[in-house]
């Protein structure tokens, strides 16, 4: 009982983060129906039934409720809504209530500033730093599940989605240059090889992963808006050109179209949130992730052709809570300039193999017609 009552205001946050999820999820799925159609999103105002053209009134348009309640068909003429709107509506509430209590409760980024304030946290008192934390998290979150909700729909990622989305963290990060909120007495200084003298886990994890690189260079010292910035352009241009590469190679090598321009756009918005190690890690998390998707979706639903975003998208969310379990791996590889060249480089002739021999094998299919 002592327990339930001393985490309880932790779970009243957690819960009201839960609401602002379903919230948000609801304008997301207002996003998701109309972005791809190139309808705008301001007018009409409300939403109405695909089939009655009826406007719904605000109290059928509860978020999660609503849907249930009326098991999801139109109170006037009892047309069925797509269950999307159930779906993407419990995902970003389940999301942001996770990204939440993962930050503050399970301080998944290993954090001395949530250390220092645990009980100020456990008393319900939380800082206004770990919520401007956890806004970064929430807004990337929510720009990427409009681009997998899209993608899954309409096997497209919008363009003005992840624009928008590029420009949002590129603007954010400019006031979070790592290592904030981490206090800056925790840089690591002094070494030029800090990567090889630290012991693990002593890069300390602040909203952006980790700057830029390591010392820093003359004119972008770390903690500052400049840091910031370099940090979140290097990461958009890291994710566009990693996967335009990688889609290069596969597209060569399998003898047809590999991977989508969306999923270049996709991981560009992911460099601008997290910096250029996020993308690395995200893309890698992200392909295993598309696997294991891709895999469930034959099982279940029959359906070979889900798409690589919705992988990418989860990757990336999930090496935001595991960086401090990653890291220490990826610091010997990600601040070494010849490792990580020589990553790149076999990376590539590997990937470029593997393409090869399952292009030979599966036969070039998909050939473009001549016009
Ligand atoms: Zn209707």
């Amino acid at each position: 009982m002592w327990e339930f009552l001393n985490l309880l205001p932790i779970i009243v946050w957690t819960g009201w983060s839960f609401v602002v999820g379903a919230c948000v999820g609801s304008l997301l799925n207002v996003c998701v129906a109309r972005i791809p159609l190139e309808k705008s999103l301001l007018w009409p105002l409300g939403s109405r039934c695909g089939i009655c053209y009826q406007s719904i009134r605000w109290y059928d348009n509860l978020p999660l409720l609503s849907y249930v309640i009326l098991r999801g068909r139109c109170r006037r003429c009892g047309a069925g809504f797509s269950p999307r709107y159930l779906l993407v509506e419990f995902a970003t509430a389940l999301v942001f209530a996770g990204l939440f209590y993962a930050e503050a409760m399970l301080n998944v980024r290993d954090s001395h500033f949530v250390r220092d304030n645990t009980w100020a946290i456990r008393g319900g008192m939380i800082p206004a730093s770990l919520w401007v934390v956890v806004l970064h998290r929430w807004l990337l979150a929510s720009f990427l599940i409009v681009a997998a909700a899209c993608d899954i729909q309409s096997r497209e990622i919008p363009l003005s989605v992840t624009v928008t989305g590029t420009i949002v963290g590129l603007v954010f990060s400019a006031f979070v240059g790592w290592p904030w909120p981490e206090p800056a007495s925790r840089i690591p200084g002094g070494a030029t090889e800090w990567w090889l003298l630290l012991p693990p886990n002593t890069i300390p994890t602040g909203t952006q992963l980790w700057p830029y690189w390591g010392p820093a260079l003359d004119g972008i010292p770390h903690d500052s808006v400049r840091c910031g910035l370099a940090t979140s352009i290097l990461g958009l241009l890291c994710g566009t050109w990693l996967l335009r590469g990688v889609r290069f190679l596969a597209t060569r090598g399998l003898g047809r179209e590999a991977l989508g321009l969306g999923d270049a756009d996709l991981m560009m918005m992911v460099g601008a949130f997290l910096g250029w190690q996020g993308v690395f890690a995200g893309f890698f998390a992200g392909a295993v992730a598309a696997l294991v998707l891709a895999v469930v979706s034959v099982l279940i639903f029959r359906d070979d052709s889900l798409p690589f975003g919705p992988g990418l998208a989860l990757g990336s969310l999930g090496v935001t809570l595991c960086w401090p379990t990653l890291s220490p791996g990826l610091a010997i590889l990600l601040f070494h300039p010849t490792l990580l060249f020589g990553i790149f480089g076999v990376g590539g002739v590997m990937m470029f193999g593997l393409c090869w021999v399952m292009g030979r094998i599966r036969g070039p299919v998909d050939e473009p017609e001549s016009p």
